[in-house]
């Protein structure tokens, strides 16, 4: 039998009876970060990294059964030996380690290999069997350095200063936003936040991670802290009645699928920054090699192509059907 198997609830390990990211309710799940296709209501007890948790509970409810280790803290249930270790995906994201008589296996969850500066960063962990993700697992898909992206995004926003505009970019509240506040800072402090964005960082701030304040923009902000300002908002809240209370603006898009033209056609906005909180072609084939896995098992994304690639390059691959990266609304 194998350590960890694919069942209709979400990734089990059968010997210590736990699940991984489960997306139908369990009793005991092992969760790699708070994005809502990987943390979901319902479980009755939770084991996540301690810098997720404050998130995890705003998100799923106070009253959860949850307890949050250190990274690379090792737990042993009914002999199964788990660890947590940094995805670099968002603050408090993990790989989640699994030991059973000297076998290992890893589920990276969502990862990205470039450093952001405010995640913990992602750090290779030796296994035989690794199941990672594929959003981004096409060759086309290559990230540039992201300093070069912040460097664009800067330059958007002075021409839109110049023309006496708001600048709103639609940045998932969770990950990418506090990347870009972080990458952004340097630039310039009339850096504002919808709602979304601000709770969250709030959590953040209390738990101590390095973000500046940033105060929310609503229809109280004064116009001076308005003007030529940088909003953080969530995709969703782009061309919405929200955004329209600030008048003349420029709206913006950053994600990885700002990669393919025609998608930012779709969402209708006029500019498109690619950058991603997921691995890029790059990243996901750096990630795979450095794991020294043999068998590798392909969630979300391009789960037929990359594992037909890694076939092809020798490996054991074969794609797993998940429920993971069905929200649009989370972190792409
Ligand atoms: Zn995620
Ligand atoms: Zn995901």
């Amino acid at each position: 039998m194998e350590l960890l198997s694919f069942k209709e609830k979400g990734i089990y390990c059968s010997v210590g009876d736990f699940f991984i990211d489960p997306w139908k309710p369990v009793k005991k799940a092992l969760i790699t970060h708070a994005h809502s296709d990987h943390a979901r209501n319902g479980h009755e007890q939770y084991i996540a990294v301690r810098s997720s948790v404050p998130v995890m509970k705003y998100r799923l409810g106070s009253f959860i059964n949850i307890s949050g280790l250190e990274y690379a803290e090792t737990l042993i249930i009914n002999g199964v030996k788990v660890s947590f270790h940094p995805a670099g995906h968002v603050i408090g994201s993990a790989q989640i380690r699994v030991e059973y008589k000297g076998e290992v296996w890893v589920v990276s969850g969502d990862y990205k290999t470039e450093d952001d500066g405010i995640s913990e960063a992602f750090e290779p962990v030796k296994c035989h069997s690794f199941v990672t993700e594929s959003t981004f697992g096409l060759p086309s898909f290559r990230w540039k350095p992201q300093s070069e992206v912040y460097q664009e995004i800067h330059e958007w926003w002075i021409k839109n200063q110049k023309k006496d505009k708001v600048s709103i970019i639609g940045a998932y509240s969770l990950g990418k936003a506090q990347r870009l506040i972080h990458g952004l800072r340097e630039y310039s402090d009339k850096i504002l936040t919808h709602g979304a964005v601000g709770n969250i960082n709030e959590i953040l701030i209390k738990q101590g991670i390095d973000l500046p304040e940033t105060k929310k923009a609503d229809l109280t902000s004064k116009k001076d802290m308005l003007k030529g300002a940088l909003i953080i908002a969530p995709p969703a809240s782009l061309s919405s009645s929200w955004s329209k209370k600030f008048g003349d603006c420029e709206e913006a898009v950053v994600s990885g699928w700002m990669a393919i033209r025609g998608i930012r056609r779709r969402r209708s906005v006029e500019r498109g920054f690619v950058l991603s909180d997921h691995a890029d072609w790059d990243g996901l084939n750096e990630a795979i090699r450095l794991s020294g896995a043999e068998n590798i098992y392909v969630t979300h994304g391009y789960t037929e192509i990359f594992s037909k690639w890694l076939n092809e390059g020798g490996y054991n691959a074969r794609p797993v059907s998940t429920m993971y990266g069905e929200n649009e609304e989370e972190d792409v």
